[in-house]
């Protein structure tokens, strides 16, 4: 692990030696009717992830082929041709080493082959993952915290809610189906939740995220930003923090955890 950093307030950059895992479906729960929560047990020796917003990679393989692991090379996973998996990014929810588990919340959103293996997997399912490769660490050096996404940032905006410290402040705001996907959170932080609703209208369409916050009176003092989900919300959320919130734009980090119409599409900005 190697960590650089000058400002105190630049968010603290760590890499991870990174490995495959090969784990198995200990548990499935529908936290929500849309996030499907999955326990998975194995080799958790090494695993570490520091920040709220790292991703593990998961793999997904074509029909007949078994889940395995190999070997990381200089140009990535190492599989055969006809072998090489699809993979897709998620966020450790909870992890603990000595027992061997990881949590990953997945969107059951109906398309592809990460949304459909948690569709269908059971208890004793294989899922390999790989990394986190590194972490982002937002110092506690700012006045107030603000985190918007949609339903695939709730295991990033859930984990930065509940590791906030006592004394922190954090404004967020979410955009779920209806409420029956809202999700609460224990923190010691002192947290004002906004959840909007699309209400049948389709993920990535809406501009809920964007109102909502045009709409609140933010509290004083220097913010760090967290914006992830669907690329063109988080551009949108991004410019209107920087052009009319004044936000500076390394007080940001928008995150396009998905880009509709578009399979396997991420975008950091
Ligand atoms: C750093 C990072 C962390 C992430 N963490 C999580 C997490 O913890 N949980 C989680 O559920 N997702 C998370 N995501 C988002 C997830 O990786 C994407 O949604 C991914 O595209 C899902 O893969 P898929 O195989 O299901 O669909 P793809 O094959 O990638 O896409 C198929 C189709 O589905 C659409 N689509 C993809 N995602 C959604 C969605 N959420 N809603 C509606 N339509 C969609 C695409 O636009 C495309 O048309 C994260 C992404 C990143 C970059």
């Amino acid at each position: 692990m190697t960590a650089e950093t000058t400002d105190p307030r630049a968010p603290l950059r760590i890499r991870h030696e990174t490995r495959q895992r090969l784990l198995t479906v200990a548990s499935v729960t529908d936290i929500t009717p849309r996030m499907r929560r999955f326990t998975l047990t194995g080799d958790m020796a090494g695993f570490f992830s520091p920040g709220h917003a790292d991703h593990i990679k998961a793999f997904f393989f074509p029909p007949g082929v078994e889940p395995k692991v190999v070997r990381i090379g200089p140009g990535g996973a190492e599989y055969a041709p006809g072998e090489r998996p699809e993979m897709r990014d998620y966020t450790p929810r909870y992890w603990d080493v000595e027992a061997g588990t990881l949590v990953l919340d997945f969107v059951l959103h109906g398309d592809g082959p990460a949304s459909t293996w948690a569709a269908g997997a059971t208890i004793g399912s294989k899922l390999v993952i790989g990394g986190p490769r590194g972490s982002v660490v937002v110092p506690m050096a700012y006045d107030w915290y603000l985190l918007a996404g949609d339903e695939t940032a709730l295991p990033a905006i859930g984990r930065r809610i509940e590791e906030l410290p006592a004394g922190a402040r954090v404004l967020a705001v979410v955009e779920v189906e209806d409420a029956a996907e809202e999700q609460q959170f224990r923190t010691a932080a002192a947290l004002e939740l906004h959840y909007v609703h699309r209400n049948g209208r389709p993920a990535g369409t809406t501009t809920l995220v964007l109102d909502r916050l045009r709409s609140l009176d933010f509290p004083p003092g220097e913010a760090y930003a967290y914006i992830a989900g669907e690329v063109t919300m988080a551009q949108a959320v991004r410019a209107y923090l920087t052009e009319e919130r004044a936000f500076p734009p390394d007080h940001i980090k928008a995150a396009g955890y998905w880009r509709l119409g578009v399979a396997d599409a991420h975008e950091d900005h």
